[in-house]
């Protein structure tokens, strides 16, 4: 059934690198997320082997040791994490979002001292926005980076991070100037290895989730951090807020396009299982029920993947606008939990069982709905532009 629809932007060079992606995760990362899931964290060494096969910051420029890409290569690396179930590896964040606020707004020392390291593994980066009390309401964030002489002094917590754990370069947003709500807001870049071992910077616990169980998420705290001044992301404080901004619908296309994904793969493993199984001596596809409902979720996915193809290619040329990225993550993480849910009924009690994908796939799906603004969030920014 998704044979029959073809991506307008895919290409035979992009065709290429989904063959080899899907090899690389089948052979390296899918006989491990058992493994990385009971311990809650991707393996170190998995990030070195995705930086030597191509897949860590594929959109940034060569110069900066990037696969010299485009939103596209980003797409296809997305996609293929979801169509092969690896949840856990947050390479969204990494490449598809931390690499792109250096690479966009950085300094030419700081792109040449990060990013290469990032593209090949080396180091790997989180983003520090959400605090204990405040998450939806960014401009809030109470986490301070005051200058002194020549160093900023960071206080304050963050929680949620994914990849926290592991990360050794973290962008925190916080208040160059308190006294300021968005105008007071920049980014600080925090390399961990340097500021670890001097008694104020600290990680929390490994949180554990519902879902997204092989990806670390955790807290951090601040007590009397410094970094050096040069660590402010850009020249300029009080940026940070539309840095944010700017950056946000390439953030939430990734996630619908992860969802996307996720809705035509649960159809999928859905439709080979109501061929097979039988009940009252039939196949459960016979069933008019499952055959309408599956009709009208096929349906959907169709929509959500022409939306999403038309949104990344519109990215692609720098030309999607908030409101329309935000149209395109609540709805298809909306579809997706929707989907999910539906299909795992047509698995039985097999659905609730963790060796069938689809359990794992409605556990992961929940949060899409939360992270990355939430979907009320999403609907605000929409209503905005009414
Ligand atoms: C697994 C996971 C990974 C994450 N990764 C990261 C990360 O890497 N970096 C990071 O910074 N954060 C991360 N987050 C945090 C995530 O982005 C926030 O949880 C999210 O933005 C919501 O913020 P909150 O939890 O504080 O909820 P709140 O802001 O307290 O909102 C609670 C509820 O109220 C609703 N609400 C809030 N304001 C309004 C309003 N004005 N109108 C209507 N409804 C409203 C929300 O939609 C939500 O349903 C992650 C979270 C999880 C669970």
């Amino acid at each position: 059934m998704f044979e029959s629809y073809k991506s307008p932007w895919m290409d035979e060079e992009l065709q290429i690198m989904r063959d080899s992606v899907t090899k690389f995760l089948h052979k390296e990362f899918v006989p491990k997320m058992e493994k990385w899931e009971k311990q809650g964290f991707v393996d170190r060494d998995a990030w070195r082997i995705a930086g030597d096969a191509g897949l860590l910051c594929a959109s940034i420029p060569e110069q900066y040791g990037g696969g010299g890409g485009n939103f596209k290569h980003e797409m296809v690396l997305v996609e293929e994490l979801s169509y092969a179930n690896v949840t856990g590896f947050g390479n969204g964040v990494h490449s598809g979002i931390v690499a792109h606020y250096i690479n966009s707004y950085g300094t030419e020392e700081q792109k040449k001292k990060w990013l290469p390291k990032m593209a090949s593994g080396e180091i790997v980066s989180a983003i520090a926005m959400t605090e204990p009390g405040t998450g939806s309401d960014l401009q809030s964030v109470a986490t301070t980076a005051i200058l002194q002489a020549d160093v900023y002094v960071l206080n304050g917590q963050k929680t949620f991070l994914t990849n926290g754990m592991t990360a050794n370069l973290i962008c925190v947003v916080a208040k160059t100037d308190p006294k300021e709500s968005s105008k007071g807001i920049s980014l600080i870049m925090v390399e961990t290895d340097s500021v670890e071992g001097e008694g104020g910077f600290s990680r929390g616990r490994n949180l554990e989730k519902l879902g997204l169980k092989a990806q670390d998420t955790a807290e951090i705290f601040f007590d009397d951090v410094t970094v050096p001044r040069e660590n402010l992301l850009g020249a300029t404080e009080g940026k940070g807020f539309v840095q944010l901004m700017q950056q946000l619908p390439q953030e939430r296309l990734i996630i619908a396009a992860g969802a996307c994904a996720a809705i035509e793969k649960a159809l999928k493993i859905t439709s080979e299982y109501v061929k097979e199984r039988k009940a009252f001596g039939k196949r459960i596809l016979d069933f008019q029920n499952t055959q309408f409902r599956l009709a009208e979720r096929y349906t959907e996915a169709r929509l959500a993947r022409v939306f999403v193809d038309d949104c990344a290619m519109k990215l692609a040329e720098g030309k999607l606008d908030e409101a329309t990225a935000a149209m395109a993550k609540w709805w298809t993480t909306q579809k997706q939990c929707e989907i999910v849910d539906e299909c795992l009924q047509f698995f039985g009690g097999y659905g609730y069982m963790m060796e069938y994908p689809i359990a794992k796939m409605y556990a992961d799906s929940r949060i899409q709905k939360i992270y990355g603004g939430s979907n009320e969030i999403m609907k605000l920014l929409i209503a905005r532009e009414i």
